[in-house]
Formats: structure tokens, C-alpha cells, sequence
């Protein structure tokens, strides 16, 4: 006992005090583009072909953030003159569209709907469907049960049966061997329930888009409510969503 007592003396608290405290990310952390539109036309052009996922359209000088998987080649290339990466992790959005961004967002708290908030807000359990990803999204969203992120802090746990769930997450690109798997899930959750695409992959295809083994996002087989950009989405991103669209 005394052990373990000085053991949790000289570990301390551990947990993060986000979001009452603000969270400084590393230089290297790549969150919301921030897109010079001042930038010349040639090198806009470039960084369109040398996108490995087609995320940029040099013409209206949008990258598509649930296409985007971070790579980073764009601002590269472009020395950050076209593109340079902001560390801001709060890139979620509750409609497809606002993914396609110029560099801004619309805020998630004021798309919310709120009577999800009503529902959802003391309590929301959610259950993971992995469909077909590398495992690194499913990596991620794991941590935030460790004791840093400690999830359920805020009332929001991962459970293991859909039939104690408030909602899916999904992650990957559904593969075509698991769809059906998903959608028994789905169905298995009571309404009313909230869908939730994690990553480049469950919104559209990710690093595997056009290969008629995968879906072309989430979107096109279940309504989703909440877009979680990222590949994989860093475990504060995950943590700004859910808490800006459900408390
Ligand atoms: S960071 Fe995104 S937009 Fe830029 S090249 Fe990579 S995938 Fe394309
Ligand atoms: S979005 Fe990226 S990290 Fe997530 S499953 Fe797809 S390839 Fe892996």
C-alpha cells in the first residue's frame, strides 16, 4: 500500500486540463490549412498535381480536409507560400461540405444540433466500427481512454455492444467485406442515434478513394452527423469534436 501510495506521489496528475487549459501542439503538428490565396497561379497549379489525394482545387483555392491526408507535400512544395499548416486541431465539421475549406471553418458549436446536445450531453456511449482501416485511426481513438485524455471524465465512453450505444464511430474506408457488418451495427444501436466518420478513410476513401473495393464515404451508405478529419485524427481533435457538438 505505501508502494503504491508513493508510486502516485511521484507520478502526479497526469491528466490533461484541456479544455479548460489551452493545448500548445508541436511545430510539426499539421491541423487546419491556412491557404494564401495571394499566392501565384503556377504554384497553386502545382500543388493541385502534386497532391497525392486530387484534395486541392487551384482554381477556387480549396483543400478538401476529408480527402486531405496530411502529407504535407503541398506546403512542401510551395515553401508555405500556397499552403502552411496552422496548429489548430479543431478541424471537425457537422456537414461534408465545410471540409472543403479556403483556410477557414464554420464553428461546430454553432452547427451543432442541439438536440443532440439535449440527448447526449451527461451521457454518450459510443461504439467503434473499424471497417477496413490500417489501425491507425482505431490507435488514436484508443488513447483518449487513457489517463491524459481520460474520456469518460466528460461521460463519454466507448462500450463494446451497439445494443449499450448512443452511436457509431466509424473508421476506415469500408471495405466491401464490411459493410454489411456496419450496417448490422447500425441497425443493433436504438434511436435516436448519432453517426460519427473518423478520418480521411470513413469520409471518403482515404489513401484507397476509386478502388471499387471501398465505399466512397460513409455518407453514401448512413446519415452522418459529425466529419472528424485526419489520418489519423490526433486524439485532441477527437476530443474537440465531441466535446463542441455534444456539451
Ligand atoms: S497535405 Fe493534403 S492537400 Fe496537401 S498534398 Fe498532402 S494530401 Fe494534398
Ligand atoms: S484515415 Fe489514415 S490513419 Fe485512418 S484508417 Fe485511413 S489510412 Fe489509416
Amino acid at each position: 500500500m505505501i508502494k503504491l501510495l508513493k508510486n502516485k506521489f511521484e507520478q502526479g496528475y497526469r491528466t490533461s486540463g484541456y479544455p479548460k487549459t489551452p493545448v500548445e501542439l508541436p511545430p510539426r503538428y499539421r491541423g487546419l490549412p491556412a491557404i494564401h490565396q495571394d499566392a501565384p497561379g503556377e504554384m497553386a497549379d502545382k500543388c493541385e498535381k502534386a497532391c497525392p489525394q486530387r484534395a486541392i482545387d487551384a482554381k477556387t483555392r480549396r483543400i478538401d480536409m476529408g480527402r486531405c491526408v496530411f502529407c504535407g507535400e503541398c506546403e512542401r512544395i510551395s515553401e508555405g507560400s500556397f499552403v502552411s499548416f496552422t496548429r489548430n486541431f479543431g478541424i471537425s465539421a457537422s456537414c461534408r461540405e465545410h471540409l472543403l475549406t479556403d483556410g477557414t471553418l464554420p464553428s461546430l458549436a454553432e452547427h451543432a444540433k442541439a438536440h443532440f446536445r439535449k440527448l447526449f450531453g451527461r451521457s454518450l456511449q459510443l461504439r467503434q466500427v473499424s471497417a477496413g482501416g490500417c489501425n491507425a485511426c482505431e490507435a488514436d481513438l484508443n488513447v483518449l481512454a487513457t489517463p491524459f485524455f481520460d474520456l469518460s471524465r466528460f461521460g463519454i465512453n466507448f462500450v463494446a455492444s451497439p445494443r449499450h450505444a448512443d452511436g457509431i464511430v466509424v473508421t476506415g474506408p469500408i471495405s466491401r467485406n464490411m459493410k454489411t457488418a456496419l450496417l448490422e451495427t447500425y441497425n443493433a444501436v436504438p434511436a435516436p442515434k448519432v453517426v460519427i466518420a473518423a478520418g480521411s478513410c470513413a469520409i471518403s476513401g482515404g489513401p484507397f478513394f476509386g478502388s471499387p473495393e471501398v465505399s466512397e464515404g460513409l455518407e453514401s451508405i448512413l446519415p452522418v452527423d459529425l466529419f472528424i478529419p485526419g489520418c489519423p485524427p490526433h486524439p485532441l481533435t477527437h476530443l474537440h469534436a465531441l466535446l463542441t457538438f455534444f456539451k
